[in-house]
């Protein structure tokens, strides 16, 4: 499929029907992306204001063939909100349309637009008394759609799910300019092909998502936050199973946190407070949070005196006022920051089933030192998912740029391995361009066609997010 740019003529016919939403150049801020290891390029940047406006830009580009890069928070951490080649695209940004249309206290349901930042509607949804679970580091700067677009994950997975557990469903803009009116508020709809689980996590190949029906869960009473040194991986995994004996699925989150993560910080200046005495090789957070009569803080210390016991964990504290809580999270939460400080030689997101957390841990590390012994490992993430930020480091004093030999043999290696353990190449990033190689390679070709022949039916043109995905 050959596409044509976004022209200066063909942006002066856009900024006809859009006005000043029109943008060109675009502002170099939506070339970026958050690791820096992507440039973009964009004949203009399109900000409409509703979804009239969207499906207008989405039915020109596609009668003149011009690609269209969907961008939310540009969070993105997969190369899919930043496009490097080809012929220039339109870059459309939803953030102008932010605004949450309903909060609905009764059916427990929230309609915000693609725009709406996550922190936002969170807040949105505290305000009614209830909560929007779906939480991520970056949740003050990236919005719903590019959430749903990369069916986020984020820390309360364990619990609530990931987005697309999290919405009932989109109003888009598809390929040829119509608008898809699925807001439903239903949570029982089977009437044929569900079209919302299309879109989510279709990071933006086959429409535009321009409002989401989200599901909201009552807000926890009591939420109570433990941190815990642990003396190895399946300790932790041990540690999770003895805690949900008792508290069940009243645990929303399960992080486990690897000492070079906590390292990396010292070593960058990055802020954060240790809470124990002494540091392990592993350590953990826990969240758990209840209604009024769930007892929980009791609970928990009972369950955690039974797993030191059981020595499950070698220290641990619960987190005594909200202030605690928010220092023991901004542990996990500055770990990104510490690591790109350092520069990562090659990172991964990584799953493999959960019990097999352990065991995966253990047979990657030979296999990196067989590599490079000096090579750092921060082995971080979501255990409770089976969801690992497997990310490899260089040694003290040296920079990633001088491993970028080894870089490509770490990923094949990681990915192969996570192959072997029946695991995914991206639990929660999404395939965007960075990843395109991995899924020819790792995916079901059968999927692979599937993908491909939904594709060219509902883009035919190929105009959306060219070069993302397949
Ligand atoms: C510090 C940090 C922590 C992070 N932690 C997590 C985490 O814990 N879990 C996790 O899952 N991710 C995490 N991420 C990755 C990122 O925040 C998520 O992928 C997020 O969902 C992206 O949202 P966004 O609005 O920034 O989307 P963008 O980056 O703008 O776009 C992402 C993709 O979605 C497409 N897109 C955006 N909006 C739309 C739309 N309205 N319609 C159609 N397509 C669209 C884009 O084209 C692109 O392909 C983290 C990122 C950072 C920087």
């Amino acid at each position: 499929m050959s596409l044509n740019a976004a022209t200066p003529e063909f942006v002066r016919t856009l900024t006809n029907q859009i006005g000043e939403g029109v943008i060109s150049p675009p502002t170099p801020a939506y070339l970026e992306e958050p690791r820096h290891r992507y440039t973009g390029i964009g004949g203009c940047l399109a900000r409409p204001r509703n979804t009239g406006e969207v499906a207008a830009i989405v039915r020109l580009c596609n009668d003149n063939k011009v690609g269209i890069v969907p961008y939310g928070g540009g969070t993105g951490l997969v190369s899919g909100q930043i496009m490097e080649h080809g012929p220039a695209p339109v870059i459309l940004s939803l953030e102008r349309m932010d605004a949450i249309r309903d909060v609905d206290a009764a059916d427990n349901i929230l309609i915000a637009e693609a725009g709406a930042i996550l922190a936002n509607i969170q807040l949105a949804a505290a305000d009614a008394n209830r909560l929007f679970p779906l939480s991520l580091a970056s949740e003050g700067s990236c919005r719903i759609g590019g959430n749903l677009s990369t069916n986020a994950g984020g820390v309360n997975v364990l619990r609530y799910g990931n987005a697309r557990d999290l919405c009932l469903g989109v109003e888009a803009v598809l390929p040829d300019g119509s608008i898809l009116s699925g807001l439903e508020r239903l949570r029982k709809n089977n009437t044929g092909y569900d079209l919302r689980h299309l879109l989510i996590g279709a990071e933006g190949t086959l429409g535009i998502i321009t409002a989401a029906a989200l599901k909201l869960s009552p807000r926890p009473v009591e939420v109570e936050t433990a941190f815990a040194t642990v003396p190895n991986p399946q300790a932790a995994l041990d540690l999770l199973n003895h805690l949900r004996d008792d508290l069940g699925d009243l645990i929303s989150a399960f992080e486990l946190i690897d000492l070079n993560g906590i390292l990396f910080m010292e070593e960058t200046g990055v802020d954060h407070t240790y809470p124990l005495a002494e540091k392990s090789k592993w350590q953990v957070l826990v969240e758990c949070g209840g209604g009024v009569d769930a007892r929980l803080k009791a609970r928990l210390e009972h369950a955690l005196h039974a797993a030191a016991e059981r020595e499950l964990i070698l220290d641990a504290v619960i987190a005594q006022s909200e202030g605690q809580r928010k220092s023991l999270w901004q542990i996990r939460e500055h770990i990104p920051i510490g690591n790109r400080k350092i520069g990562s030689v090659v990172s991964h997101d990584i799953s493999v089933p959960v019990s097999r957390v352990p065991a995966f841990i253990e047979a990657a590390r030979p296999l990196i030192e067989a590599i490079d012994p000096d090579l750092r490992i921060n082995s971080f993430g979501h255990l409770g998912d089976g969801n690992l930020h497997y990310n490899i480091f260089p040694p003290m004093g040296r920079n990633r740029g001088d491993y970028d030999n080894a870089a490509k043999e770490v990923k094949k290696t990681i990915h192969d391995l996570v192959a072997q353990f029946g695991g995914s190449f991206s639990a929660e990033h999404g395939v965007g361009r960075a990843k395109v190689g991995d899924l020819q390679t790792y995916g079901d070709p059968t999927k692979l066609a599937a993908m491909r022949a939904i594709k060219a039916a509902l883009d035919p043109n190929g105009i959306m997010n060219p070069g993302a995905v397949v």
